[in-house]
Parts: C-alpha cells; sequence; structure tokens
C-alpha cells in the first residue's frame, strides 16, 4: 500500500513538473565607457553620486529577492579602485565587494573592448578584491562578419594589463549598436554552432550561450504569459534577462518603480512560472534538469528554431536514392525535396522523414535533393 502511494505520489510530481514551463530569469545593469557616457574615473563626485544610486538599486533587488548581475567595463572600476575604500552602508567595503560579499550577487566583466579587452576588466574586478565570473557580459554576434563568437573559445590575453581570462558562459549576443537584433531574442540555453549558425545548437561547441529573450521587464511579462497560457512547450528551459542601465539608477524614483515593478511579478513566482536565478545557476539547471537539451524559442517567429540539417549524404543504387544527415535538435519531422535544377525554383515534395534518413526511386530528372527540418 505504501508502495503505491510513493509511485503515486512520483507521477504527480513528475506530471507537474512536465505539464509547466517555467522561466529562469535574472535582472543586469550595464555601465559604460566614455567618451558619450560618464567618466567615473576623471570625475570622483560622479561616481559618488552613480555609486549611491547603485547601492540603493542593488540593496532593493536583495531585499525583492531578485538575482542580480553586475556588468562593469573598465572605466568605473578604475574610479571604484582609486575612490572607493568603503562606507558604512556598504559595509566599509568597496562597492563591488560589497555587492559580491555581502549581498551575493554576481560580477561580470562587460567590455566594449576599445582599450581594455575582456581579459583587462576581468583584471580590474580582482584589483578591486573580487574574483571574476566567467560569464560574458554582452558581445557582437550578428551579422557573422562582426560577430566575435568566436574569440571567447579560448583564454584571452589583455590589451592593457599581463593577464588571461577565460569565459565559461556567454550572453548577451546582439548586434552592433543593437540594431535589427530581433532576430536573436531568443529564449533558452544552447551552444552557439559557430558564427554563421549563431542560434544552431552544436554539443561539441564550446561554450553554452544563455539566452536574452527581449531584455525589458516586458520582454519577462510577455514570456510569463506565454508560460501560463500554454504557448510555451513544457520540458524545456527558458531564460531571460532584464538589462537596465547604471546611470539610471541614480533616480531614486526609478528605482522604486522597479521595485514595484519586481513586486508585481510575485504570483508568477508562486505559481512556480518563475524563478529568480544567476546565469552560473541556470547552466546547472539546464545541465541537471533538461540534460542539456537545447532550447531557442523565438520572441520574433514565436516558435522554436529549428536549424537546417547538416551532412547530407547521397547513395544511389538499384533504382533507389538514399539520403542521410545528421539530426537536428528540436526537429520533430523532415521534408525531402527534389528538383531538376540547383536553384530548386520547381522543387516537388518527395516525402517526409522522421528519422535520419529517406530512400526513394530514382528517376531520371530528378538531379538535386534538400532536406528541411520541421519544428515542434
Ligand atoms: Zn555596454
Amino acid at each position: 500500500m505504501t508502495l503505491c502511494m510513493v509511485i503515486l505520489l512520483c507521477l504527480v510530481m513528475a506530471s507537474t513538473v512536465t505539464a509547466q514551463p517555467a522561466v529562469y530569469a535574472t535582472v543586469i545593469t550595464h555601465n559604460e565607457e566614455p567618451p558619450g557616457n560618464p567618466n567615473y574615473a576623471q570625475n570622483p563626485a560622479v561616481f559618488w553620486q552613480h555609486r549611491a544610486g547603485l547601492v540603493r538599486f542593488a540593496q532593493m533587488l536583495y531585499d525583492e529577492g531578485v538575482t542580480y548581475h553586475f556588468q562593469s567595463d573598465w572605466n568605473f572600476l578604475l574610479a571604484v579602485q582609486w575612490y572607493d575604500t568603503g562606507t558604512v552602508e556598504t559595509n566599509h567595503r568597496n562597492v563591488v565587494r560589497w555587492i559580491r560579499e555581502d549581498l551575493g550577487f554576481e560580477v561580470d566583466p562587460h567590455a566594449h573592448e576599445t582599450q581594455y579587452n575582456y581579459a583587462d576588466v576581468a583584471f580590474l574586478i580582482q584589483q578591486v578584491g573580487v574574483t571574476p565570473s566567467h560569464v560574458v557580459g554582452g558581445y557582437i554576434a550578428w551579422p557573422p562578419q562582426n560577430s566575435i563568437l568566436e574569440h571567447f573559445w579560448v583564454p584571452i590575453s589583455g590589451n592593457i594589463y599581463n593577464t588571461t581570462w577565460q569565459a565559461e558562459i556567454l550572453w548577451g549576443g546582439g548586434t552592433g549598436l543593437h540594431q535589427n537584433e530581433d532576430t536573436l531574442w531568443t529564449s533558452g540555453i544552447w551552444k552557439p554552432e559557430n558564427r554563421f549558425l549563431i542560434l544552431c545548437h552544436d554539443d561539441a561547441a564550446p561554450l553554452p550561450n544563455v539566452g536574452k529573450y527581449v531584455s525589458t521587464f516586458d520582454g519577462l511579462q510577455d514570456l510569463l504569459d506565454k508560460a501560463q497560457d500554454s504557448t510555451l512547450l513544457p520540458g524545456r528551459m527558458y531564460t531571460q534577462t532584464t538589462v537596465l542601465r547604471q546611470t539610471s539608477l541614480v533616480s531614486v524614483a526609478f528605482v522604486d518603480s522597479i521595485r514595484q515593478r519586481v513586486r508585481g511579478l510575485q504570483p508568477y513566482e508562486d505559481l512556480g512560472l518563475l524563478h529568480w536565478t544567476t546565469m552560473p545557476e541556470m547552466l546547472e539547471t539546464w545541465q541537471d534538469e533538461f540534460s542539456s537539451h537545447p532550447s531557442r524559442y523565438s520572441y520574433l517567429t514565436g516558435e522554436y528554431v529549428v536549424c537546417s540539417p547538416e551532412d547530407l549524404t547521397l547513395h544511389c543504387d538499384d533504382g533507389n536514392v538514399t539520403l542521410g544527415w545528421k539530426l537536428v535538435p528540436d526537429a520533430v519531422s523532415y521534408r525531402i525535396y527534389g528538383s531538376i535544377t540547383a536553384d530548386f525554383t520547381a522543387q516537388i515534395l518527395l516525402g517526409t522523414a522522421n528519422s535520419s534518413t529517406f530512400s526513394t526511386s530514382a528517376d531520371s530528372v530528378t538531379k538535386f535533393f534538400r532536406v528541411a527540418a520541421e519544428g515542434p
């Protein structure tokens, strides 16, 4: 009897887990490099003003139980190094140490790399007394000719300092100035195959990428609505990050507005639809609970990203044509097309397949074959 009840309980729990998708989210802030942004290193008064806003904001997130990634470029860190010996409200530690040691938040390098590259910024984080994370705080991912994805696959050497830094988690892949970036707005974790196939997953690729989706609270609300109304498929990992400018934090009213916004999300937390989670924790969840299964839900299309089959093979014998290909993550079926010309302007559907092979009888006119993967 006890055994039956235990089994029943397991079944109920298992069905609860699979029935409801959840969103793993975090808040991130960026400070930037001058010119065009405050030069904290040259203006201690501006540094102290912005530091006060940062302290107010980080304390608010801590009080509200929200996770936070403080992502900093070089200039603010130099100012911390030069001016910040700690204050009462930061437990007599500099603001970066306080964020890490007292609040337990993440401290990641964020580098536009005009002078100081990722390794240099990570070195500056170390100089102010904090072990830098291995999270890439934003990078150009698209278009391929501008992408720096593969830079992160190997240790990066500093431009300014004699140091190296190795990324372990990619985040924030975007376009320059975030123009025409919505094709990249995906939720989930995957390992980008290369700079040309940034949204395609390759198990053998070195680094996982945490999808930012739409990086605003409205984006988070959109994803939570889709989780709640069953638009999102269960059994997959969904991620979202909200990015704010550190310069906004000088406004008390702004910080209060964010407090109200995160309080408004409490019902989703209570329902188990929202988990405030750091990116290293997201990666662990992806590995442990989702068996590192790639997931890329696109905001733009409202569909799951399914890439083209690779490694196509073709064998002809005994009047039969047999095609083979590498299985595509997230594909549920494949459509096989034939054409008498290479441009496939007059292609015909030869059939569909649920596995990685397809055979058909050869005819004398079909010379070209194409396989397309279809998503859920
Ligand atoms: Zn930036």
